[in-house]
């Protein structure tokens, strides 16, 4: 009874409506989780920013707080390069990454010596590694660099959006974790090119710059089975597949509790950003650069859980009632 009541079906409670609602209700949140400092670019932001923009399937923008300030998406890049190397390589690219969940840290090395260097997925470092050297395979760095930020620009139908080259140079000094993967994938064959090369590439990736607005509207191809505005991106099966890594990979290890709290595919990045999709209905970004243990904003999440609780958006619902 109670998730009938919660479910958005009068104009009051219209998508553009309910995210204001959510944004003036978390606004001061007391714990806002705490702002990544590894990458210090990243430590300087401050924790009080919250923004939300969700694109629906007819084309209609509604945003909400902070939802114009770029912000570093960093592993939610993961998606968009994962969908130009399946562009590149095809189905050969799950001979040198996984499909699973892991279970494990976004970082974790521990589970790639007994799996002989292949990663679980392309949404852990290790993996999307993986798949900036697959990219690199074809491709010079400053290519493949350049194709990234013509790819998300086209998707967003946005030329305003840029690579931040202080926080890819802030991660490049202080990237140890991800060289030592790099390394030790290199050790096992499944980095082909120069471990610099491919880190290089990964840190511009990882430092895209987007607002919610532009992210969300990036993300309209995996709402749409693949088209975004009028133009064919993928085909509808590989858009379908993403989801469904998106699903059950993108927290790190995080993602189950994602997949029961919010029930949408949905991607994270350690700048506070999140990428959900809600196939058929919206695209949404939410940023709040405070994280919670296993690296996904905090605030994000519970931004999206009362969205998808005020809306009945959970891919879970029963589309019948
Ligand atoms: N650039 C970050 C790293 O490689 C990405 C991590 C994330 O966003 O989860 O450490």
């Amino acid at each position: 009874m109670e998730a009938s009541l919660n479910k958005g079906t009068s104009d009051a409670d219209a998508p553009g409506a309910v995210i204001a609602e959510i944004a003036e209700e978390l606004r001061f949140a007391d714990y806002r989780g705490k702002v990544a400092d590894y990458i210090p670019p990243l430590a300087a932001v401050p924790d009080t920013k919250f923004g939300i923009a969700v694109v629906m399937a007819d084309g209609a923008v509604h945003t909400a707080g902070d939802a114009e300030e770029a912000f570093s998406i960093q592993s939610i890049s993961k998606v968009f390069a994962l969908t130009l190397a399946l562009g590149a390589v095809g189905d050969q690219l799950w001979s040198r990454v996984g499909r699973e969940p892991s279970g494990s840290a976004f970082n974790s090395i521990v589970q790639l010596e007994t799996e002989h260097g292949i990663p679980r997925n392309p949404f852990i470092n290790a993996g999307a590694i993986v798949v900036t050297d697959v990219l690199l395979g074809r491709l010079e760095p400053r290519e493949a660099i350049g194709q990234m930020l013509r790819f998300v620009r086209e998707l967003a139908g946005d030329d305003g959006i840029v690579i931040d080259e202080v926080v890819a140079a802030a991660e490049s000094e202080t990237g140890f974790r991800n060289r030592a993967l790099a390394n030790y994938m290199r050790a096992f064959g499944n980095i082909h090119g120069d471990v610099e090369r491919v880190l290089g590439t990964y840190f511009h990736f990882c430092a895209l710059a987007m607002s919610c607005r532009q992210l969300a509207l990036a993300g309209r191809y995996l709402m749409n089975g693949g088209i975004s505005h009028g133009h064919r991106v993928i085909n509808e099966r590989r858009a379908r597949r993403i989801n469904a890594l998106m699903m059950s990979c993108g927290h790190y290890d995080n993602s189950g509790d994602f997949a029961y709290r919010i029930g949408l595919p949905g991607k994270s990045g350690v700048g506070g950003g999140i990428l959900a999709v809600a196939p058929g209905t919206a695209s949404i970004a939410v940023w709040s650069p405070g994280l919670n243990q296993s690296g996904n904003s905090h605030l994000g999440q519970l931004a999206l859980e009362r969205l998808v609780q005020r809306t009945g958006w959970s891919v879970f619902e029963p589309r019948s009632l």
